[in-house]
Parts: structure tokens; C-alpha cells; sequence
């Protein structure tokens, strides 16, 4: 099919689709372990697809504001690689899917040495907080919120503070891992400092648009191809999009692998950044989670929308 045709058949075809997996958001649940996050509507389901001329097909309920939560270990991970380079970052964070939930903290007593298993769980995102460049936690957030601003184009990206207070207020689980990780000798800085940068990144505020434009920079393999500007090395990009792949939808990732084909990132917040290599960055919300944490309806949206287009990559 012509990228034309194509294009012009998700522009028609978008909404319908759209409200079929809609239909699936009551079979999910909304996260509540950050209680702030338990405010989310359980029907709502958005996306928008990004080409790169700047043409957007976008349906449901793309402009309702969401956090970023997990999705934003993808770019604290670029970041940290473009501050460190590679060997800094894999002497204290792995390279390998966990088969543990997204907050286990398990392995990090188990196997040695104690360094997260990849950098796209809480552990290993934690770890890479702390190689974030500044002076302290003010410094280092921001650095983040600048560089995720100009990633999405949008220069007015904010944190979600009532989403930020709620998080910080609850994080027992997360704050007893970075005690660990510190003992293990993995964090750099105080561990009330990692956790804030930490936090702070989890917690900034997007709409599908903006995870759309993120993705695009990922499919250009680092450069903008709105603005042609050079964003990140295409190295770490190969980097990040090798991690999607084989981590960035839970312990779902193979399942998406297989049933959808392409590099994603989900988070608890029901936001999903992924992308056709090339051609497409696409944002979807859906705050309706299936049972390994992932946007139910979001997800059976991709399922569609890689079938009908042959977008598997493999
Ligand atoms: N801020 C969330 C947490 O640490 C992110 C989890 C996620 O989106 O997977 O629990």
C-alpha cells in the first residue's frame, strides 16, 4: 500500500477502530497503587499517529493529559547514555528482560553483583536517575524535563504536581529498592535526591501528541525529521529501541513482540509511546490496565492497527 493510501485509510478507519477496543477498557483497572493516579476515566481511550511531514491522525480521547510514569525511563535512559556513555551506564544497570514484576526487587539480593537487570524497571530506571548530570535533584530534573520538551516539540511540558506528591507520599516499595541499590553500591548521590529526579521524571505531563513526537525521533533513528535537527545518537537510539523490544511492555513483551511487532514503552498511567521504524511516532492512552499492567484497550488497538497495515517488524 502507498504511504498516501495508507495514510488516508487511518484517517478514515482511526475512530472506528478506535471505539471497537474502547469497548475492552471495561474488562481493565485503573492503577491505584499511586492513589493520584486511581483519578484516570476507565473508558477513555486516545491515540495519535505522527508522520514525517507532520501529519496526524489522532481519535478518541488523544487530548486528555496523562504522566508519562514508565514510558519516561526510555529518554532518562538516553539521557544518562549521552551524559555517561555506554560502559559508565552497563557497569550499573544489565541488559536483560527480568520475567519479575515491574517493582521486584528480588534479583538485587539474589544474583550478583546486585545492579538492576535492565534499565527500563523501577530498579534499573532508579539507577539511572542517579547518572543523570547536575548538581543536585533540582539540576538533574531539569535537564530531563528540558530534553523531553524539545523531544516532543513542546516547550511548555510540565510535571503533574498532585501526581508527583502522590507518587512521593506512597513509594515504600521503591524507596526500600534504592536503600538496596545504594548498599549495593549502584547509586550515586544521597537516595532521597535519586528518588525525587526519579519521581519527578515519572510524573511529567503529556497528552498523545507529545509521546507521538517522542516516538518520531526514535523512528528517525534520532533526528527530527520536522525540524531535521540531530537529537540523540543513533546508537542509543538502537539502544532504547533494543530495550522496548525486549522489555518495554512488562512481562507482556513478548506478546507484543509477536502480536504488534514494534518498539514500545508502556506505563501504569495507561500511556503507550511506540512506533513504525521510519515512517510513523504514535502515542496512545488508555488508562484501563490488563493483567501484566499494560492498556488494555490500548494494546488491542495496536493489535488492529499492526494487522490491517503489516507494520510487524518481524
Ligand atoms: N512511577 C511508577 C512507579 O515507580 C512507574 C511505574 C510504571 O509506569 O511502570 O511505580
Amino acid at each position: 500500500m502507498s504511504e498516501t493510501s495508507e495514510f488516508d485509510r487511518l484517517l478514515t478507519q482511526l475512530p472506528l477502530w478506535l471505539e471497537t477496543s474502547r469497548k475492552r477498557a471495561a474488562e481493565g483497572k485503573v492503577a491505584s497503587y499511586i492513589p493520584e493516579l486511581s483519578k484516570m476515566p476507565q473508558s477513555a481511550l486516545g491515540i495519535a499517529v505522527l508522520d514525517a511531514n507532520g501529519r496526524t491522525a489522532s481519535a478518541g480521547d488523544c487530548g486528555i493529559p496523562f504522566t508519562m510514569q514508565s514510558i519516561s525511563k526510555v529518554f532518562t535512559l538516553i539521557l544518562a547514555l549521552m551524559d555517561n556513555g555506554e560502559a559508565a551506564v552497563f557497569d550499573k544497570v544489565g541488559m536483560e528482560p527480568t520475567g519479575d514484576n515491574f517493582n521486584s526487587m528480588l534479583k538485587l539480593e539474589l544474583v550478583r553483583p546486585g545492579i538492576p537487570f535492565n534499565p527500563l524497571i523501577n530498579a534499573g530506571a532508579i539507577a539511572v536517575s542517579s547518572l543523570i548530570a547536575g548538581a543536585d535533584s533540582e539540576e538533574k530534573s531539569s535537564r530531563i524535563l528540558s530534553f523531553f520538551r524539545k523531544l516532543a516539540g513542546n516547550p511548555s511540558l510540565e510535571l503533574d504536581e498532585d501526581v508527583y506528591r502522590s507518587e512521593a507520599a506512597t513509594a515504600n516499595l521503591n524507596r526500600s529498592m534504592a536503600y538496596l541499590l545504594k548498599d549495593n553500591g549502584v547509586l550515586e548521590g544521597g537516595v532521597d535526591e535519586v528518588l525525587d529526579v526519579y519521581f519527578r521524571h515519572c510524573s511529567i505531563k503529556v497528552a498523545c501528541a507529545d509521546i507521538a513526537r517522542m516516538a518520531l525521533v526514535l523512528a528517525f533513528d534520532g533526528a527530527d525529521p520536522l525540524t531535521g535537527e540531530s537529537l540523540i545518537p543513533r546508537r542509543y537510539v538502537q539502544i532504547a529501541k533494543t530495550f522496548m523490544i525486549t522489555c518495554g511492555m512488562y512481562n507482556a513483551s513478548g506478546e507484543f513482540a509477536i502480536q504488534v511487532g514494534l518498539p514500545a514503552k508502556s506505563g501504569v498511567s495507561g500511556g503507550i509511546l511506540t512506533l513504525v521504524p521510519g515512517r510513523y511516532g504514535i502515542g496512545v492512552v488508555g488508562p484501563a490496565l490488563n493483567r501484566k499492567g499494560n492498556s488494555i484497550a490500548g494494546v488491542h488497538l495496536m493489535e488492529t492497527l499492526s494487522r490491517e497495515f503489516d507494520w510487524s517488524m518481524f
